[in-house]
């Protein structure tokens, strides 16, 4: 039955009580009205917009931490899901689904070059699980280079990979053999491949995301990730790329790595794969690294992995990024976003230090945590809705939907002037 709005304003508040004294308090002003249960379920304003229980509307440039980019909840990914509830939800790997296969070919034909076998997982962080196995399975080796402020994850294969140590320490010790060297210095990699090589200790793979997102979008050189390739086959290394959060048209090309060209060994999705309405991940990799993968199928495999409702919303999903050019949008409207968001933050060099980012991946990093808190603060307030990034708002993102329009863009940027002139009296 449907809750009341006092029921669930009770368990809205109920919920931040309970955190009360384990989050920033920053954040906690900031949250203290949001709640998940939106009150539009209408497809409207290319779904870049909502509004919350309390009848507010927000323009979403969080997008659900990069998971809405074909907005929310769109009419094309709910009817696939609804149709397929109707039919099949769940049932046994036993039988060989044809929507997983129809999927699996819809990857191999949108990932670049030789990228060809998929296996379908059910979040980000099993995505790399996945990679980091099959990496040490193909190569026989145990070692991997990570970087640093990383995210790959949370279980502990992927939390090796990761580089937060607040998110490390507790669980220490992780799995072993993961070093972290300088993100988007492709020298530090070269020096680690070559002492992990003199000490004998081979590596089995480089894993980085192509722009680091929880790490406060960083932007790496362009010849970053092409050196990396050539280090990689110099070494014998396969070449991980974790675009759970890069994927999917989110920096203006379908994936981040066509970017540049180059073509890694495994690819890992996630968050947006599912079109913002079902949870699914992949893990994509070339034939030679899936042919030693299969001399034992059963080594690596997951229940609800592949499942037809998921799949169904994840091929709705590609069908919707590419008839509507999502990927395209997505680079106008980032190269427009910037450029706006660098003039006005070029007012205020009090309050923010850089503005950067690729497509509608964006990051604004201020002169303090505590500014920027200020700012998704004030931002909320006028119904725009913002990301921090790890644990702090010292840098924000703004990750909205790719099918935000130019008047909701403007929209956002005249409501951020009117904040930052704001917090510059606080500066
Ligand atoms: N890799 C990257 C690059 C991510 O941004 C994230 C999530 N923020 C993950 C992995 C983990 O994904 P999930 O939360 O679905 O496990």
């Amino acid at each position: 039955e449907e809750l009341t709005m006092a029921e669930k304003d009770a368990l809205v508040k109920e919920t931040v009580e309970a955190f009360r004294d384990h989050v920033n308090p920053g954040f906690l002003e900031y949250r203290k009205s949001v709640s998940t249960d939106y009150t539009s379920v209408e497809w409207k304003d290319g779904g870049a917009t909502f509004t919350d229980v309390y009848g507010k509307e927000f323009i979403d440039c969080l997008g659900g931490y990069g998971i809405y980019n074909v907005g929310h909840r769109h009419p094309k990914v709910l009817a696939a899901v609804i149709n397929q509830l109707k039919r099949q939800a769940l049932h046994s790997q036993e039988l060989l689904d044809p929507l997983r296969a129809l999927l699996a070919k819809l990857v191999a034909a949108i990932t670049p070059g030789d990228l060809q076998y998929v296996f379908f997982v059910n979040s980000g962080t099993e995505s790399v699980e996945a990679a980091i196995k099959f990496a040490r399975m193909y190569t026989g080796r145990r070692s991997f280079i990570s970087t640093t402020r990383a995210f790959h994850g949370k279980s502990l294969g992927s939390l090796s990979a990761t580089a937060k140590a607040v998110f490390r320490k507790p669980f220490l010790p992780l799995i072993p053999g993961f070093h972290h060297v300088p993100y988007g210095n492709a020298e530090a990699v070269a020096m680690m491949l070559e002492s992990c090589a003199f000490v004998g200790e081979d590596v089995a793979a480089v894993i980085v995301e192509p722009i680091q997102g929880e790490g406060g979008v960083i932007v790496p050189p362009d010849d970053y990730l092409p050196k990396l390739r050539k280090l990689c086959d110099q070494y014998g290394a396969l070449l991980i790329l974790d675009e759970v959060q890069t994927g999917m048209g989110r920096t203006g090309k379908m994936f981040a790595c066509e970017h540049c060209g180059v073509v890694p060994d495994i690819l890992c999705l996630a968050k947006a794969f599912g079109g913002g309405v079902m949870p699914i991940g992949a893990t994509v990799a070339r034939k030679p690294i899936w042919e030693k993968l299969i001399e034992n199928p059963f080594l690596h495999t997951t229940t609800f992995g592949g499942n037809p409702v998921c799949c169904a919303a994840a091929i709705a999903n590609i069908n919707v990024l590419l008839e509507e050019n999502l990927p395209q949008r997505a680079a106008e409207s980032g190269a427009y976003m910037l450029r706006r968001l660098r003039e006005l933050a070029a007012k205020y060099p009090a309050v923010v230090l850089e503005v950067r980012g690729k497509g509608l991946m964006i990051g604004i990093e201020f002169v303090s945590n505590e500014l920027g808190y200020e700012v998704a603060k004030g931002l909320f307030a006028r119904g725009v809705l913002v990301a921090g990034t790890l644990i702090n708002a010292k840098s924000i993102r703004i990750e909205p939907p790719l099918t935000i329009s130019r008047d909701q863009q403007d929209r956002v940027i005249e409501r951020l002037a009117a904040t930052l002139e704001e917090v510059n009296r606080l500066a």
